[in-house]
């Protein structure tokens, strides 16, 4: 059981226009501890009826909510955040065990998580719009910013509380109301969420929240008129099904999908810059985050120096249950997860890789896996393509800029790339050429509330967090007042 010190924080049911309940059908949905595998708890599997309730719940309480000032929302915007940083151990508590990340990543994610509230209560109160200089003088021409409306939330298990609290802070400080499906692994640092935000007075129905399995209530989302807009992080093909249903009533999205990031080490690179850059980014969360490092690419002159060192450091992780100190890799999710990671070794094996770290002591349980590194990746292996999504680092080796730049674009996906070099022409030049949305220059760590955040190509639409995050819930209207 958790030992919370709030222990109402722990949530085993929905949230709709303010009431806590269970599904209609009363089926449940088992919460597993990754770590242990052990049942947690139970949420409601929650389906078409329930989703539809929320989002009447979300509509009735829009008008009210969209006439506050944007001080007042500011203001409970800015309690809600008081709160996460007053309940930080035990929203990290949550979040580790549905999830497995070790304790103070966990405790580090409520932290970023919070800081997109803080973020848009600010940016609350800077909405702004303009004019615009008539062309007839008995005209005046005011852009006005309104909210989108109603919008439907999706988000996925590896960053539970802080993948929500980046699209409901800028729904909720532009004056939408929202309905949240978070991932069927990891509900229960939602439901927190919603347990601060009622504590925070934030009112009845702007933030809602549905549990379950995926399928009836992701088909609601799309297919209900009132929700105007869907904010949605995950895989691409899940954000794809969602574009192609939300085109039959034309709703504006966000999607952050995935990545296949590289990470180029160039010959003139601060070796333990890069290496350090190389752990920060390809093993937080183990491996699990849409901006990890998934192909990590060395020039010949560097390349066993690198590898060396990088060994070092692997070799020297801890793998175990979150909660034990000393932990750098927690379990995995789940066993697709692991059946994934494993897949995608035992191919580089047989395409002539190596693992080049030594063999861990791993605790009992088919949940964890080890974080290896693989020299000789090739760019025919199918972690060449494919997010591994787990604590595999695949060294690839190239001699030329030009050739280490076709191969990072290489991909359908752009969203993250990272590269070290202490020269300020390259950087120029290679920064320009990387197709992605985010491009990290001798930092292995990219994310935080006041830099956009997003994609291009498969990787995505719209940019979360910045200035730009709150207009993804914005609407430009132009209003023409004539005959003056
Ligand atoms: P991941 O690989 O990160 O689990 P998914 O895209 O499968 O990515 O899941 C991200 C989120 O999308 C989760 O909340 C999941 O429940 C949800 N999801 C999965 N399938 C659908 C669907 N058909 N409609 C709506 N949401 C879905």
């Amino acid at each position: 059981m958790l030992n919370l010190k709030l222990p109402s924080l722990f949530r085993q049911q929905g949230l709709i226009g303010g009431s806590w309940i269970a599904a209609g059908s009363g089926k449940t949905v088992d919460v597993l501890d990754p770590a242990s595998q052990a049942v947690i708890g139970t949420v409601p599997d929650m389906g078409g009826d329930e989703t539809r309730a929320a989002i009447e719940a979300a509509n009735k309480a829009y008008p009210a909510w969209r006439k506050k000032t944007h001080a007042e929302r500011a203001a409970l915007l800015e309690t809600w955040y008081a709160l996460m940083h007053e309940h930080l151990e035990d929203l990290a508590l949550i979040l580790t065990t549905e999830q497995g990340k070790p304790l103070d990543e966990a405790r580090g994610e409520i932290r970023y998580g919070a800081s997109f509230v803080k973020w848009f209560a600010e940016e609350a109160r800077r909405i702004g719009g303009s004019t615009i200089p008539s062309p007839t003088p008995d005209r005046r021409i005011v852009v006005l910013k309104e909210p989108v409306g109603v919008c439907g939330i999706i988000t996925p298990w590896n960053f539970p509380n802080a993948m929500i609290t980046r699209k409901i802070a800028p729904a909720l400080a532009a004056g939408c109301t929202v309905v949240v499906k978070p991932s069927e692994f990891t509900p229960y640092s939602a439901l927190a969420l919603g347990v601060l935000a009622e504590m925070a007075g934030i009112p009845a129905g702007v933030v809602n929240i549905v549990t379950g399995m995926p399928k009836e209530i992701g088909n609601e989302i799309m297919a209900n008129t009132t929700v105007r807009k869907i904010s949605f992080t995950g895989s691409t093909p899940v954000g794809s099904l969602l574009m192609r249903g939300a085109a039959d009533s034309i709703k504006r999205l966000s999607l952050e999908l995935g990545g296949n990031a590289p990470f180029i080490v160039f010959d003139d690179a601060d070796l333990d810059l890069a290496v350090e850059g190389a752990i920060i980014s390809k093993f937080r969360n183990g491996g699990q985050t849409c901006v990890c490092a998934n192909r990590i690419l060395v020039q010949a002159g560097i390349y066993d120096r690198f590898a060396e060192k990088l060994t070092e450091r692997v070799d020297a992780m801890k793998v175990g249950p979150g909660t034990e100190a000393g932990v750098s890799i927690g379990p995995m999710i789940n066993s697709a997860a692991i059946a994934k990671i494993n897949r995608h070794v035992e191919d580089a094996l047989a395409k002539g890789a190596k693992v080049v770290t030594a063999k861990p002591n791993l605790p009992a349980g088919s949940q964890y896996t080890a974080p290896v590194v693989l020299t000789g990746a090739t760019t025919d292996m199918q972690l060449a393509s494919e997010e591994t999504f787990g604590p595999v680092a695949p060294l690839f080796r190239f001699e030329t800029e030009e050739e280490a730049i076709a191969i990072a674009n290489g991909t359908p996906f752009g969203l993250a790339a990272y590269f070290y070099t202490e020269s300020l022409k390259r950087a120029w030049r290679v920064g320009e050429a990387l197709e992605f949305g985010m491009v990290g220059l001798n930092t292995g760590l990219i994310s935080t509330e006041v830099a956009p955040f997003g994609g291009v190509k498969q990787s995505g639409l719209g940019r979360e967090g910045s200035q730009l995050g709150i207009d993804e819930y914005l609407e430009v209207k132009t209003f023409h007042m004539g005959g003056l």
